[in-house]
């Protein structure tokens, strides 16, 4: 077993490592700066002024303003209070068109809604996990309809042209909200030049700690509370305010925006080398998603008639850190319902491995997988049970 100290962590789109620059400005608020930032006098006041800074420090990441800037305790809950927050205010009336791909955050939560009585229309993909051109055109969208597409697939990293889409569903009257969990810090992201409404993004994907993230409602959208409350966050989201993770996730903010540029030079040099190298050297290997209209950090590749599970075995054995398409449901390997909506053949869909960098992510990281990957594959191909099949 590789020692924890050298391990490959090629899983950044799963969670980062927080940044030592992150931990250094939230330490003082686990120590001398422990005041209440509701409360009246300076102690509480002083600290109140960090999280106004770090809101500020977030909403310069979207292009946004500080006001319109909600902080939560994670992806999932922006996506939450976009979704149940639009059905408080419509109801019934409640239409959500989302896709086939989306994150469970946003799934799942469509679909609790669906047994309230809201409308749910999931849209496909093509073979690249792209939206097919003209896709609002035969469906039916008003004022009731908060259409919710993710900027970014956690999977294959395929990036949405999310302001012709926001664009399309806002002249038709209606609200856009887009989980840019995976978006935020690898990709520009500007709200004053793309029309969404709603965006909910997280804190550990960018190299601030689990347990925060941020919403962004454009001033002015119809949305009401899902937690209640105190007055904190101007009354959509009671709680007294997780202060150091605020502040780590406002310097996590300030950082990302300085390494973007990274993200998308030294990232995704390092991301195109292993890929071209395991479409090179490993037999029946393919990859997944549009091949440029993608994340700088993602690449998913199948690995034709060889289990994803056995793959990522074989690569923690050798201190690998990656991630596979499929899952285990009720004891068989079922592809992900990202590679089963795009279409991709029972024989690669259950095979796929992804890998996800981060700016931590080095060459010799990339050396290290394109050593052993080759001879993991080979070894597992003689040895599956798929081979003489016929799919
Ligand atoms: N949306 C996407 C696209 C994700 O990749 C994830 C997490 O992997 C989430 C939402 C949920 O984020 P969180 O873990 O912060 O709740």
């Amino acid at each position: 077993m590789a020692n924890r100290e050298s391990t490959v962590y090629l899983d950044n789109n799963a969670t980062t490592r927080v940044a030592p620059e992150v931990i250094e400005a939230m330490m003082p608020f686990f120590g001398d700066r422990y005041g209440n930032p509701s409360s009246i006098y300076r102690f509480g006041g002083t600290v109140r002024r960090h999280i106004e800074r770090a809101r500020e420090q977030v909403a310069a990441l979207i292009g946004a303003s500080p006001g319109e800037i909600v902080f939560t305790s994670c992806g999932s809950e922006g996506d939450n209070m976009a979704l149940k927050g639009f059905f408080q205010e419509r109801g019934e009336r409640t239409r959500i068109v989302t896709t086939a791909v989306e994150h469970p955050a946003v799934r799942n939560t469509a679909r609790f809604l669906s047994g309230r009585g809201a409308k749910i229309t999931e849209l496909s993909v093509d073979n690249n996990g792209m939206l097919s051109g003209g896709v609002f055109d035969s469906i039916d969208i008003s004022r009731d309809t908060l259409t919710s597409i993710m900027w970014a697939n956690n999977e294959t990293g395929v990036v949405f042209p999310i302001r012709e889409l926001a664009g399309a569903v806002k002249a038709r009257g209606g609200l856009f909200h887009t989980d840019a969990v995976q978006a935020a810090g690898k990709t520009v992201i500007d709200v004053k030049k793309v029309p969404v409404d709603m965006l909910a993004f997280s804190g550990h994907k960018l190299h601030a700690p689990k347990g925060v993230g941020a919403a962004y409602f454009r001033a002015g959208t119809p949305v009401k509370a899902i937690l209640h409350g105190g007055h904190q966050e101007g009354g959509v989201r009671a709680g007294t305010e997780n202060v150091p993770y605020i502040v780590g996730l406002g310097r996590a903010c300030e950082l990302a925006a300085q390494r973007i540029s990274e993200e998308n030079t030294r990232v995704r040099t390092l991301r195109d080398r292993l890929e071209k190298a395991l479409l090179e050297k490993c037999a029946g290997a393919k990859l997944n998603g549009h091949p440029t209209e993608r994340l700088p950090n993602t690449t998913n590749v199948s690995f034709e008639n060889i289990e994803g599970e056995a793959i990522l075995l074989h690569l923690d054995e050798a201190g690998i850190a990656a991630s596979s398409g499929s899952a285990c449901t009720t004891g068989s390997l079922e592809p992900s319902h990202v590679m089963t909506a795009m279409g991709i053949p029972y024989n690669y869909a259950h095979s796929s491995i992804r890998f996800s960098f981060s700016v931590y992510s080095t060459d010799e990281d990339v050396d290290r997988v394109i050593a052993v990957m080759p001879d993991i594959v080979e070894k597992l191909r003689r040895l599956s049970p798929f081979v003489d099949q016929v799919f």
